[in-house]
């Protein structure tokens, strides 16, 4: 038979169809999985204070008797039965109110009722009441004995009271107590640790003994969690390891490494590349030499020349028959990289084909025919290439471009796109650093390369931080460095998350400055536009014809313009600082000085002026994104990688970092043979059914 702790809630008391779906909500399935659900915080019951002893604001718990009761109706308010009782004991009189109640509630409001009520005491009018308190009728003579420990809060749902959670998870701890669950640790890490084993660990999270242990766990410092935080992030390590291991056992195109064309693009190119360029290319190419799967991540900070590496690397996987794709998150994006790989491949003749979401028709069916018939030999996108119609003919080289945007299941989908049992190699770019610890946990799959120097002759961008008020000023200069040939984004940004207000306020600027500055030309583009005419736009920009190019966040990555010097961000402080650096990192591209202005209200606030400093005071990618991840974490920073497929039960990757260095000696002891059932406990406890995860198709 199956454990207790693997089976389904319908075993427990309280539960029904209705009740059960609402845990779903909260992700508990089993009982298992109950147990997890861990409290938000504790409440003291240990004890009861004397009513003339209370303090107004503080939960507390009290027992009196009932000196009367009376029901009353209201004309205003939501509901217009009043339950008001006043309720003594040998020290002071309070008021309790009910704005609802059952006829059972009702009931243990009769006069000479001996209640114990728990609630949040106020005071109105002078006098101390409670309103809603959690009320038990107790036998005076002789009382139910208080709750020895601390009294577990925990996160609900709408429609599913504290109460009844509460009394679904006293029977999952009662088991733990009685039946106990088995170990999911070798002991000797633990006992090396000072870690408790799991079920004391679990009993201590759900009903923590005293206030020094509540304490502890408020600050995500009790050796009870931190036991489950080591845990979780080893089994997510292990998972990611699992995976790499089976992709890297998998057939993979062979890919002959051919120089010739590589040095043909090499010469047409007007500029060298830089030596990290070289490296990094010598190290795809290594990959592909190698006959296992390619899973490499490249990272070089903004400008760094990622696109023509990945345009060189599809070079030798054209050349042995096989196709390749660059996948990019933004239509813009796409747009842009095809313009370049077109540019660069075409005269070597290559052929290289755009699939956007905005084809449709006959023209997406004419371009999926030439995918399928593997004409197109180097294919860019966007997410439009994830869909189920578009078939390769011989897909054998996967490129992500700014990569914390896609999800693992979206790398899925597209590498199912390989043809019969080969895996296709995959190289995925990005331009947002991560500390190497922090790496080491959510990358535990991929192969790491760095593009850590810039092309030579970039200028470091000046930053500064200007107040609304010069913005008549900052006009005057726009106009004076187009009149001198240079080029200016002018990127708005809303305090509300609303794509909409973003794409009004970018209008509003547009018509703007197209009065204040008759003289020039101006360009708009923002998500609600029709591709079309965004791509329309944004060639006019590139070839000059455009001065300004007011836009919302959506020029944020890739957008190239070397002839672009000023950065306009207005209400920088609603972005984060890895996006403001990706932002700023349009300028400073070609041979004039380059500026990013920030433009602020007044009034901003101490910490947001703190985070503008940063980004003014450095061009570090490496330290803005440290800073990023410290004030804003690490799901916010790194995207879908985070929040979609790697949503943690405890731990969490910023402030549990301290614990990386266990999690890796714990994740080697379990890669041990001799620990083989314990890891497959591990993963199916901890990872379960997001089978994905693990499972690479
Ligand atoms: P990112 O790494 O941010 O994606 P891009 O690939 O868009 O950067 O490159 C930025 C600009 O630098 C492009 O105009 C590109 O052509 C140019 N570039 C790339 N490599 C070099 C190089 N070695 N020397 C000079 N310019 C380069
Ligand atoms: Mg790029």
């Amino acid at each position: 038979m199956e454990h207790w702790s693997a089976q389904g809630l319908r075993y427990l008391k309280g539960v029904g169809p209705k009740v059960a779906e609402k845990l779903h909500k909260l992700g508990v399935k089993t009982q298992r999985d109950l147990l997890f659900h861990l409290p938000l915080r504790y409440e003291d019951r240990t004890f009861v204070s004397p009513i003339g002893s209370l303090q107004p604001g503080r939960r507390s718990q009290i027992e009196a008797e009932v000196l009367h009761a009376s029901v009353h109706f209201r004309r205003q308010g939501r509901s217009r039965r009043v339950l008001a009782a006043r309720l003594a004991d040998t020290t002071g009189v309070i008021t309790v109110r009910f704005f609802y109640f059952s006829a059972n509630q009702q009931k243990q409001f009769e006069k000479g009722n001996w209640l114990r009520c728990f609630g949040e005491v106020r005071s109105a009018q002078g006098e101390l009441e409670m309103i809603h308190p959690e009320t038990e009728v107790i036998d005076v003579e002789n009382p139910s004995p208080l709750s020895e420990t601390l009294t577990p809060i925990y996160p609900t749902t709408e429609g599913l009271h504290q109460i009844s959670i509460k009394r679904i998870l006293q029977q999952a701890i009662e088991k733990l107590k009685s039946e106990g669950i088995a170990e999911t640790l070798p002991q000797a890490w633990l006992d090396k640790n000072n870690f408790p084993g799991f079920t004391s660990a679990m009993i201590d999270l759900h009903c923590p003994e005293n206030r020094r242990d509540s304490e502890l766990i408020a600050q995500h410092n009790h050796p009870a969690q931190n036991r489950f935080i080591v845990e979780e992030l080893a089994a997510h390590r292990l998972a990611l390891l699992e995976r790499r291991r089976q992709i890297r056992s998998r057939k993979t195109p062979a890919i002959q490494p051919d120089e010739k064309l590589q040095q043909r693009l090499k010469q047409a190119l007007p500029f060298e590349l830089t030596g990290a360029q070289q490296r990094v290319l010598g190290e795809l190419m290594q990959d592909f030499g190698a006959g296992k799967p390619m899973i490499r991540l490249v990272q070089g900070d903004v400008g760094s020349g990622k696109t023509v590496v990945a345009a060189l690397a599809c070079l030798p996987v054209v050349e042995s028959g096989y196709q390749a794709v660059l996948m990019a998150p933004t239509e813009i994006l796409a747009e842009q990289h095809f313009q370049n790989f077109d540019h660069w491949l075409a005269p070597l003749g290559l052929k290289v084909l755009n699939l956007l979401g905005a084809d449709k028709g006959k023209k997406r069916q004419q371009k999926l025919a030439l995918i399928a018939s593997g004409e197109a030999q180097v294919v860019v996108g966007t997410h439009a290439l994830f869909q189920a119609s578009v078939e390769f003919s011989r897909l054998g080289f996967i490129i992500f471009d700014e990569q914390h945007r896609f999800g693992v299941d979206q790398r899925l989908a597209l590498q199912r796109k390989t043809r019969g049992d080969e895996m296709a190699h995959q190289l995925i770019m990005t331009a947002t650093p991560i500390p190497r610890t922090m790496a080491m946990s959510i990358y535990a799959d991929l192969d790491y390369s760095q593009i850590d120097e810039l092309p030579p002759g970039r200028k470091p961008v000046t930053t500064s931080i200007i107040s609304e008020q010069q913005r008549e000023s900052l006009i005057k200069r726009v106009a004076g460095s187009c009149a001198e040939g240079g080029q200016v984004y002018w990127v708005c940004t809303l305090v509300e998350e609303s794509d909409a207000l973003q794409c009004e306020a970018a209008e509003i600027t547009y018509e703007t400055l197209r009065q204040q500055l008759p003289q020039l030309s101006i360009g708009l583009v923002h998500g609600r536009m029709k591709p079309a005419e965004k791509e329309a736009t944004i060639n006019g920009f590139k070839n000059g014809d455009i001065n300004i190019l007011v836009a919302t966040t959506v020029i944020e990555v890739g957008v190239d313009v070397p002839n672009a010097s000023i950065m306009i961000i207005e209400n920088p402080e609603r972005l984060g600082l890895a996006q403001i650096h990706q932002l700023r990192g349009r300028v400073g591209r070609g041979l004039r000085e380059s500026f990013c202005i920030l433009l602020v209200r007044s009034g901003l606030s101490e910490l947001a002026r703190t985070r503008l400093e940063i980004i003014r005071g450095t061009q570090d990618g490496f330290a803005i994104a440290e800073k990023d991840l410290e004030l804003r974490g690490a799901g916010e920073v790194l995207g879908t990688r985070q929040t979609g497929e790697m949503s943690f039960k405890i731990a969490d990757l910023m402030r549990d970092q301290k614990w990386f260095p266990q999690v890796e000696v714990l994740a080697k002891l379990m890669q041990l043979p001799e620990n083989a059932e314990v890891r497959t406990e591990l993963l199916h406890n901890w990872i379960g059914e997001r089978q994905d995860y693990t499972d690479v198709g």
